[in-house]
């Protein structure tokens, strides 16, 4: 009994957060709530810092995530990482197939980004992204910020990019969807927090 119980807690906390991540550091309590979570679990002097709090809190959030083996690590806060298996994809493949109408302003950048030597074969780097940019995004509406509303639109941008792996992911039979599904529902909903955000996107 013991051991089905432990091997339980074992395959939930493998599959889905793993370890938690600790507070290193009380940040200003000026701070809004997302950035102090992602940089309390940073060092105080940490390169993500930045006079921006949008910024700090979009790289910061990349600099909690883990790349591992099968696997890419991404940071949701509360010191948890969502891990999904990654799928056989070339990253560039994904951003070639983005259709034309959901080419942003971004998309030239993550287009060259996709072809760096680890994001070619890690194509969860654009949930990664997603990711940060969502976590951006809830930093200016914690601040009241007006302006950066373009970082609303890359958090949209983003949402469509991941949709485009999601479908590419599922043409794979032998990947198992489950989790970046219920990663994608999940952030899909933390993207609905934010004010003004929409899309058609949708994870099924
Ligand atoms: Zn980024």
């Amino acid at each position: 009994m013991v051991y089905v119980r432990s091997l339980i807690l074992f395959l939930c906390a493998s599959a889905c957060f793993g370890e938690d991540i600790p507070i290193l550091w009380s940040p200003p309590a000026g701070f809004p709530p997302t950035l102090r979570d992602v940089a309390s679990r940073l060092p105080a002097d940490t390169d993500a810092r930045d006079a921006c709090l949008i910024t700090y809190a979009h790289e910061g959030n990349h600099f909690l995530c883990r790349g591992k083996p099968g696997f890419h690590c991404v940071y949701i806060g509360a010191g948890q990482r969502w891990e999904i298996p990654t799928p056989p994809l070339v990253t560039e493949e994904v951003f070639a197939a983005i259709p034309r109408a959901h080419r942003t302003s971004i998309y030239p950048i993550y287009l060259r980004q996709g072809r760096d030597d680890y994001w070619h074969s890690q194509p969860l780097m654009i949930l990664d992204e997603w990711r940060a940019y969502t976590v951006g995004s809830l930093v200016r509406q914690e601040l009241g910020m007006q302006k950066r509303a373009e970082t609303v639109a890359h958090t949209k941008t983003m949402a469509r990019f991941a949709k485009q792996l999601h479908t590419m992911a599922k043409e794979i039979p032998e990947y198992d969807m489950t989790e970046l599904t219920k990663f994608c529902q999940w952030n899909l909903g933390e993207c609905y927090r934010i004010e003004g955000f929409d899309t058609e996107v949708r994870f099924d």
